[in-house]
């Protein structure tokens, strides 16, 4: 298993136990040369999924990446690597009973933000600016307002000109 952190194939597994409900085994690694930690989960797969792009262009569903989305836009929030996992492990889920092997990307954008949008309101807002592509100001105030009613946008105020009354001359 590569190192996340620095690229080295040189990992080591330092404990290893099943997962909270035992539908994974959960290990902690550690890499010999920069002493990083990471954790790996390992799981069954019940089925090839296949994700269909707009373009129409296929691939196979890769888990990491999905969860490389989701970690991003959770970057340097304060949330438990416990519960990216059963955030990321409840949209494969979602996907395997689907009953369809070909999944549009659209829809696993959307559990995305779904899953987000209860875990963590930036990651939501972060992830729904690439995903949704904003280009104006009132697209985030349209994400923000889903969030809360109380979450106010500043918008730059045209100075009121303070034009005295006519005068004679
Ligand atoms: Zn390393």
């Amino acid at each position: 298993m590569r190192c996340p952190y620095c690229g080295s194939l040189d990992t080591q597994v330092k404990d290893s136990r099943p997962s909270d409900d035992s539908s994974a085994i959960r290990r902690r690694r550690v890499c010999s040369d920069c002493g990083g930690r990471f954790t790996t989960f390992e799981r069954v797969q019940l089925r090839e999924l296949m994700v269909v792009k707009r373009s129409g262009k296929r691939s196979p569903f890769d888990r990491d990446k999905l969860q490389r989305s989701v970690e991003v836009a959770l970057r340097k929030r304060p949330v438990e690597p416990e519960r990216i996992e059963r955030l990321v492990s409840g949209i494969v889920r979602q996907l395997e009973s689907s009953g369809d092997t070909d999944i549009p990307s659209s829809t696993i954008g959307a559990l995305i933000m779904a899953g987000l949008k209860n875990l963590d309101g930036v990651a939501y807002v972060r992830f729904a600016s690439v995903y949704k592509d904003f280009r104006e100001a009132k697209d985030f105030e349209e994400i923000l307002g889903e969030l809360s009613t109380d979450v106010s946008v500043a918008i730059g105020e045209a100075d009121e000109s303070t034009a005295g009354p006519a005068r004679d001359d």
